[in-house]
């Protein structure tokens, strides 16, 4: 079980490239690919392709596409805001990649048919395929907090979690506090 959340951490890891923590009011959120080179490295760092490999403009273009369409396919409990979900644009994208089918004794793999970066991002998108079937993608959650949004791995038994990891939020709201308190010191 532990292993699948592997999957799950890679797609969150993915979707929080695009950090939208506020740090401020008014904070639009960190953008970490902002060249092709920093997709390439993300891509590279879990061996989606080798060092070799170009990764283009339209490459970048198509990582931010796919990344938004995953945050949008992400279900939050029923509670939350359930119906809301729209899986899409995911759909949508993932009409832009081909697939091959890989026989394998330990599970069947969708091999994406492409070159470079966008071999890399059909990774991705066959890791997404590959937690949706075993029913595992309900773990992967957006923190409720409006001004965190972070994408995180419910681990908890029911499976019912609404906030992310206590660490990111806390951290965030220590760093608040820090701020408010030089401010304070300053004036
Ligand atoms: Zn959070």
């Amino acid at each position: 079980m532990e292993q699948d959340y592997q999957g799950l951490e890679i797609i969150a890891d993915f979707i929080n490239t695009y950090d939208r923590r506020m740090r401020y009011e008014g904070d639009p959120g960190t953008e970490c690919w902002v060249v092709p080179e920093d997709l390439k490295h993300w891509l590279q760092n879990i061996h989606y392709i080798a060092g070799e490999e170009p990764v283009s403009e339209s490459d970048l273009a198509l990582a931010r596409k796919l990344r938004a369409a995953l945050r949008n396919a992400i279900e939050l409990n029923p509670h939350d805001r359930g119906p809301d979900v729209d899986v899409e644009p995911l759909e949508k994208v993932a009409r832009e990649f081909k697939y091959a089918i890989r026989l394998e004794d330990n599970g069947d793999k969708l091999e994406p048919l492409h070159q470079g970066g966008k071999q890399g991002l059909g990774h991705v998108l066959a890791l997404v395929y590959e937690m949706r079937r075993k029913g595992l993608w309900r773990r992967i959650r957006v923190c409720s907090a409006p001004d965190c949004q972070w994408v995180f791995i419910d681990r908890s038994r029911p499976g019912t979690g609404k906030w992310c990891l206590m660490s990111a939020c806390g951290n965030r709201a220590k760093n608040r506090a820090y701020r408010e308190r030089s401010r304070v010191s300053r004036s």
